[in-house]
Parts: structure tokens; C-alpha cells; sequence
């Protein structure tokens, strides 16, 4: 160990960010050489959302060494194959956003080319049907594909939903029972070094000081050391985000769980649905500027599915990021960092991805400023990506029945989302820059799920004879039916492998 290595970490905030953090860290680093402290406070709670994840979670579980049947049956859990996007394109229309890809290229050239030079010539299926994910999740059913799966097996994707409380309370345990200390109380006081601005130490109401050499800002929307003690600023996201408000209620479920989650939009914002093992997540998500409090919540309750199990919560938000996710010796994870929305629930992954390129860049007690820029220069370029992703769904859109609509379809757009949009009209082309969450699959089935039809085809297809790829593109589709059928209920697996076991 350098004899400048961080001997004591605080984490402060228990909600999903918290938590993670402690668990990646206390699994990460050498026991002993560092110790770990976690702060959060029962008076202020947690967020309480964010129940629908992505797929590179597979891969934090992984790291932790999570069993995952165990994890789903503790946070109540289900599968989750995707995104059912209801009355985005236009009122009436449905489109999936799956997990994994769609069918398989043919001579390198992106499967989607052929799939619209086909539909240019006969009647064709929705893309959907071309997705494993997208196949199983209309039939209701889920297998879990495994290591060394075969194909079309291999090409099903999965991520979770599950209940927040529950998942933080399992990583609670994960990271206690590796060291981590938990203090309960509410910090009123935060101490800085006079001449580098770092922050030194924090203070309870009860009195009770928590010093540490790195601080890791996980208290939500507020900021408390980010901005409330550093004053690092935020970057305003509203112009292209314009949703700003939530209303949370869950209620019981109307059948068996669907292996998806499901987003319909409504006149100014969306609703999701996201169900559990053992009830239906449910809210609206929309504009202030365009929606009163009182009108989203009697929209939200008039649109459940069965009777709600709780009165809603409503949440206020500010699309954006911080300027700088790593200021000083405070480095900042999940809301605190800042918050694009939950349409594609990323908010999880970006926690993920932060811990990640902590542990990538892990400073020592001379806090390399090389290393914090490279970080920020990281989380800002991720923070971009998603967003641009996320705009593209409110921005693709036919839909004029309402000012929230209207304002959306006609708003400017990030410069890198237009460049994106003009190479996908004139001939369909997609490119994955550098890291970038979501892959080509996902920006084709938010594009054609939203009427958005490339002009010409991408020359490429000629390299490869019409009748060819027509029986690949009919014999994929047989493959993925033909396999989803023989699948098992969705209910059926999870009864068998993760049926819950916590109470809650
Ligand atoms: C409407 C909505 C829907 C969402 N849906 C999804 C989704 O489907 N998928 C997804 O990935 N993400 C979603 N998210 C985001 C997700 O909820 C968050 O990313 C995640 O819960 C992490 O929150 P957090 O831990 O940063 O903050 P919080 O849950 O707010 O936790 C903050 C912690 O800090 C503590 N704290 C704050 N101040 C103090 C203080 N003074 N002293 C001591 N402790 C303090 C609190 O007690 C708490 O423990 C959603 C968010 C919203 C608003």
C-alpha cells in the first residue's frame, strides 16, 4: 500500500446509489487497509423509485459475486426483456424497445438494412419480431439464456425490476456483513480545509463528527457536499427535457407479471408501469409548465390497472447534470451527480457506471487532478449519450393534440442528436461512438417505432442477393418464434427459481 492511499471512505446517503456504492467498494478494496462509512438519515428518507434497470447490472452482480436468484427473491424481483412504448409515434401506436439485437448481420452490413429493403418490397412484420427479447416478452415467457447459450438463445437479453427499498436493503446487508459501518442521523454541519476547499469532516444533529479522506456524495437530488458545501453548479437540461415532475402510486397486480416494462405517453409526459412480484409500480412522469399537480394524479389514478395500495407521492426534479461529477475530494453518484428522466431507466446504470469509473481512476490523498478531470470528461460524455437518447423519443414524434407535444416536436435538439438523425434519414445509418450505452438495435427500434423511415437504402445491401437475405430474414423469424414458444411462462420461472422470500 502507497503511503498515500485513502485510508477511510464516507459514503453519504443510503438510497440505491449509497448502497451500491458501499457494496462495490467494501467487496473492492484490500479489507483492512480502508475503512468504510456510510451515513444516512430516517428522517429524510430515500427517493423510493427507480424499480426498472438495464442490462449491464448483470455484470455489477457479477462483480459482487450476487447469486442472482437469491437477489431477485430478496427485492421481490422480475425479469424485465425491454420497453413497451405505447402512443409515442402517434395516438394508436405501439412499438418495443428490446434488450439485445435484432436478428444478425449479414456480411458485416447491419441487419436493419435488409429488414427495410425487405418491408420496401412485401408486407412485413413489425422489426419486433425479429428480437428474441422483444418475441419472448409479447409471449409472456423468459428463459434464462446462461453462459454458453446457443443461438437464437444467446441473443435474449435481460435486466430487472424490482422493489428499491427491498435492493437497498440487500446491498445493506452485502456491504455490512464486509465491513462497512452505517451510521443513522442528519447532517447539519460539513467542515472543508480552509486553503484546498476539501471537505474535512461531517456533523450530525446529535453532535457525532464523521471525518474521511474522500467523500462520496450519494444524498440525492440536494447535493449535499456537490453543491450545497461546494457549490459546483448544474447544467440545465429543461429546454430539451421539459418533464420535471413525478407521481409515484403502486397497486395491486392485474394478472401475472409481464416481462417488460411498460411507458405510454400521455398529453404532457408518460406513464410507466413496471411490475413486481408483488404489486404494479406505476407513474406519471410530465411537465409543470404544462400540467397542474392535482390534474397528473387524478390522470395517474384513473389509469391504474387495480385499486392503489398507497396514496401517490410526487416528486420534483431538474433535468441535468453536475458541472463537475468529482469536485475536490467529493465525488458524487446517482441523483446528486444528476438526473435525464427514467424513460429508459438509466438513472441505476449511471450509479453503475460512476462506481465503475471510481474504481478505474481511484485517487490516492494527492488527489491527481489529471485523474478527476479524465473522470468528469467520462461521466459528462455518458451523461450526454443518454440524454441525446432520451430526447430522440420526445423529439420523434407525429403527435399534435397537445402544447407539451407540440413544444417537443418542434423544439431545437443537441447538435450531436441532429448529425445523428440527418445520417439515419438520408440511408439509415447508425454508428456506436465510443462508449455509448445504446447501440444501434436501440436507436432503430425507437426510430422505426416512431415512423421515423430512413429516405434510401444503405448501398451496402446490394453486396449481399435480395433472395439470400429474404429466406435469412424468414428463417430468423421462425427461430425466435419457434424458440419462445417453448419457453416457460414468465411466472412460471420465476415461481421456480426466485419466488420472494422477504416480507415488505
Ligand atoms: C420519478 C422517478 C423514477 C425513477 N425511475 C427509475 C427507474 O425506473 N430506473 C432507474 O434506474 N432509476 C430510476 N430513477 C432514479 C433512481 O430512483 C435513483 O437513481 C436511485 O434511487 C438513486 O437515488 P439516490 O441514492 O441517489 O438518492 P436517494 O434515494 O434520494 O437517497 C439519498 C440518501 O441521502 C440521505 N441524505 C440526504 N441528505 C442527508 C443528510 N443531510 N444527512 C444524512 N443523510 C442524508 C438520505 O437519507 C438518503 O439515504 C427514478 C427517479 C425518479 C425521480
Amino acid at each position: 500500500m502507497s503511503d498515500y492511499a485513502i485510508r477511510k471512505v464516507v459514503i453519504v446517503g443510503g438510497g440505491t446509489a449509497g448502497w451500491m456504492a458501499a457494496a462495490a467498494l467494501s467487496n473492492w478494496l484490500p479489507k483492512r487497509s480502508m475503512e468504510i462509512d456510510l451515513i444516512e438519515s430516517d428522517e429524510i428518507g430515500t427517493v423510493g423509485v427507480g424499480e426498472a434497470t438495464i442490462p449491464p447490472l448483470l455484470q455489477f452482480n457479477d462483480m459482487l459475486g450476487v447469486n442472482e436468484d437469491e437477489f431477485l427473491a430478496a427485492a421481490k424481483g422480475t425479469f424485465k426483456l425491454g420497453i413497451e412504448f405505447v402512443d409515442w409515434g402517434a395516438i394508436g401506436e405501439r412499438y418495443f424497445h428490446p434488450f439485445g439485437s435484432h436478428g444478425a448481420d449479414i456480411n458485416s452490413v447491419l441487419f436493419h438494412h435488409f429488414y427495410l429493403r425487405e418491408r420496401s418490397q412485401r408486407s412485413m412484420p413489425d422489426i419486433r419480431e425479429w428480437s428474441m427479447s422483444a418475441v419472448a416478452a409479447g409471449l409472456g415467457r423468459f428463459a434464462r439464456p446462461g453462459a454458453g447459450a446457443r443461438l437464437p438463445l444467446s441473443q435474449l437479453v435481460y435486466a430487472f425490476h424490482f422493489d428499491a427499498g427491498l435492493y437497498a436493503r440487500f446491498l445493506r446487508r452485502y456491504a455490512e456483513a464486509r465491513g462497512v459501518r452505517r451510521t443513522e442521523g442528519k447532517i447539519v454541519h460539513v467542515a472543508q480545509e480552509s486553503e484546498s476547499g476539501h471537505v474535512q469532516s461531517v456533523t450530525l444533529a446529535d453532535g457525532r463528527t464523521i471525518a474521511g479522506e474522500l467523500f462520496i456524495d450519494c444524498s440525492g437530488f440536494r447535493g449535499l457536499l456537490i453543491e450545497d458545501t461546494l457549490g459546483t453548479g448544474y447544467e440545465d437540461w429543461t429546454r430539451w427535457l421539459p418533464c420535471d415532475r413525478a407521481a409515484a402510486v403502486p397497486c395491486a397486480l392485474p394478472g401475472p407479471p409481464d416481462p417488460f416494462t411498460r411507458s405510454t405517453a400521455r398529453a404532457a409526459g408518460w406513464q410507466w408501469r413496471i411490475p413486481l412480484q408483488h404489486r404494479m409500480g406505476n407513474g406519471l412522469v410530465y411537465s409543470s409548465a404544462h400540467q397542474e399537480r392535482e390534474d397528473a394524479e387524478t390522470l395517474l389514478l384513473a389509469n391504474l390497472e387495480n385499486e392503489p395500495l398507497a396514496p401517490p407521492r410526487h416528486l420534483s426534479f431538474t433535468a441535468g447534470r453536475r458541472k463537475l461529477a468529482w469536485n475536490a475530494n467529493v465525488v458524487s453518484l446517482g441523483l446528486s451527480t444528476g438526473f435525464i428522466e427514467p424513460l429508459e431507466s438509466t438513472s441505476i446504470h449511471l450509479v453503475q457506471s460512476g462506481i465503475m469509473k471510481l474504481m478505474a481512476l481511484f485517487p490516492d490523498r494527492r488527489f491527481n487532478p489529471a485523474e478527476r478531470d479524465e473522470y468528469n470528461r467520462q461521466v459528462q460524455d455518458v451523461f450526454e449519450d443518454v440524454r441525446d437518447f432520451i430526447v430522440l423519443h420526445y423529439k420523434a414524434t407525429r403527435r399534435d393534440d397537445s402544447d407539451f407535444w407540440n413544444y417537443c416536436r418542434t423544439m431545437d435538439i443537441p447538435d450531436k442528436l441532429a448529425s445523428k438523425l440527418e445520417l439515419w434519414r438520408s440511408k439509415g445509418r447508425l454508428f456506436r461512438d465510443g462508449q455509448e450505452l445504446f447501440g444501434p438495435a436501440s436507436w432503430v427500434a425507437v426510430l422505426l417505432g416512431q415512423g421515423v423511415v430512413p429516405e434510401e437504402q444503405d448501398p451496402m445491401v446490394a453486396t449481399v442477393d435480395p433472395a439470400t437475405a429474404a429466406e435469412t430474414l424468414d428463417k430468423m423469424h421462425l427461430s425466435y418464434r419457434r424458440l419462445a414458444e417453448q419457453m416457460p411462462a414468465h411466472s412460471e420461472f420465476i415461481a421456480r427459481a426466485c419466488p420472494a422470500t422477504s416480507g415488505g
